[in-house]
């Protein structure tokens, strides 16, 4: 049989793939989509930042989301004992979106492969890549059907957005366990039935545990009534909490304070879903002929959403230089693909490690913040981690001497 070609093979049709070969696929080039599931499909990662707005924007998706009833997103906060703190995303450093949604990601990820498809995109469900050859200068895949049938296609160039289906880190063997400490997180939705009159549901909520500070909940309102719940935790601690993973849920919740008092008439009503040691790395992000983007390299934690603002971001970058390499002209990979993704990931990364060591935690409750700080702080949580005008960004580590600053309350 003749090996179909195309000129690119993208591997999952989550947000990183629908985005890459929305882009790829405007730029007039033959795009390819293989997904191993059927959509909808449930996902975790539903808060939105607003710095995905810019490349849905791209993709020519926009629309689409806001013709959906998603949650409106302004901003984020928390709360530790009696202390609550909000960043209002509007009221920030960098130019840009300052508002954006809380999405259930089954829904919100059928949109994006569903404009894709009615972009040009050609993308195939229940399609399972299980191999990677260079062949001839090009990249050869094979591909198991959810119905048992193989098969092989050809591309002039592969990108790897499988999540943490994590294919080419796999067959390529290029995984490297993460620098983070390994957590794990129990999950679910919930019918809210909140009632308390000043809950924000412009807002994720995240809470600190009042004994444990680097045990946390996110709260994430839905636009029905509905919310994401879940708790990330130590992996020995959460060992130590008896039962399923609802009633260690139910366990910890109970002992959130405010939190618990939110949450009082919730209605457990779904699946509770766990996951652990979720951090993840990769030795490179690109080689012969492939790309990795989004959780397929990098992912970092949860406490920021940051993950699908990187996976857009990963995706715009590639799909710049995709075009460039299939245009006949070498793209330098490394300053034009993985120098500037990692200069968000190092800002995300630093404060995710000041969230765990508590500098970030410090500087979020403190009341000696200036606006101006506020507002840088408010872009990074915002998304636009990728702004060097911003000093935080720029130079990352300053988050320490603001910690200390703070500390001297
Ligand atoms: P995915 O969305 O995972 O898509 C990958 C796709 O590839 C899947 O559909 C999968 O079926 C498919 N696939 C896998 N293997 C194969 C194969 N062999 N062949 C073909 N297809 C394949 N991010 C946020 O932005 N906000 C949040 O609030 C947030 N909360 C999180 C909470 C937790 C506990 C965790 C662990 C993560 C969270 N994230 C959050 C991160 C977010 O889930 C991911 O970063 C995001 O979904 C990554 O998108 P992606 O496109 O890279 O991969």
């Amino acid at each position: 049989d003749q090996i179909e070609q195309f000129d690119v093979v993208v591997i999952g049709a989550g947000p990183a793939g629908a985005v890459s070969s929305s882009l790829l696929n405007k730029k007039g080039h033959r795009i390819l989509v293989l997904e191993k599931q059927h959509f909808p499909r449930f996902s975790i990662g539903e808060s939105l930042l607003p710095q995905c707005m810019t490349y849905l924007e791209q993709a020519g998706m926009l629309e689409a989301v806001q013709a959906s009833t998603f949650q409106h997103k302004n901003g984020a906060a928390f709360s530790r004992g009696e202390e609550y703190e909000y960043f209002d995303f509007r009221e920030k450093f960098s130019a840009g979106w300052g508002t954006t949604f809380q999405v259930q990601r089954d829904s919100f990820d059928k949109i994006l492969a569903d404009e894709a498809q009615k972009q040009g995109v050609v993308l195939r469900y229940g399609h399972s890549v299980i191999a990677c050859d260079s062949v001839n200068g090009e990249r050869q895949l094979s591909v198991q059907t959810d119905t048992g049938e193989r098969y092989q296609v050809q591309a002039k160039f592969v990108l790897d957005a499988s999540g943490f289906g994590r294919v080419l880190p796999k067959l390529l063997n290029l995984e490297q366990a993460s620098s983070l400490t390994p957590r794990q997180s129990i999950f679910t939705h919930i019918q809210d039935n909140i009632d308390e009159p000043d809950y924000d549901r412009n807002k994720i909520l995240i809470t600190v545990h009042p004994q444990h500070h680097e045990v946390w909940y996110w709260l994430i309102p839905f636009s029905n009534g509905r919310a994401s719940l879940g708790v990330v935790a130590p992996t020995e601690l959460l060992s130590k909490i008896q039962g399923s993973p609802l009633e260690q849920l139910q366990t910890l919740v109970s002992q959130g304070g405010k939190l618990a008092h939110i949450l009082a008439k919730a209605k457990y009503d779904s699946q509770v879903r766990a996951l652990g040691s979720y951090s993840c790395d990769v030795t490179r992000l690109y080689g012969e002929n492939y790309a990795l983007l989004g959780n397929a390299g990098e992912f970092l934690d949860p406490i920021f959403s940051s993950g699908v603002t990187i996976a857009m971001t990963s995706a715009s970058l590639a799909a710049k230089a995709v075009h460039k390499q299939l245009s006949g002209e070498q793209p330098d990979w490394e300053r034009e693909y993985s120098e500037p993704l990692k200069t968000g990931v190092k800002t995300f990364k630093e404060f995710v490690e000041g969230w765990y060591d508590q500098r970030f935690q410090n500087v979020v409750f403190s009341k000696k913040k200036s606006a101006s700080i506020t507002r840088m702080i408010s872009s990074i949580l915002a998304g636009y981690a990728w702004d060097i005008e911003n000093p935080y960004v720029k130079n990352p580590a300053r988050l320490s001497t603001l910690a200390e600053l703070c500390q001297n309350d």
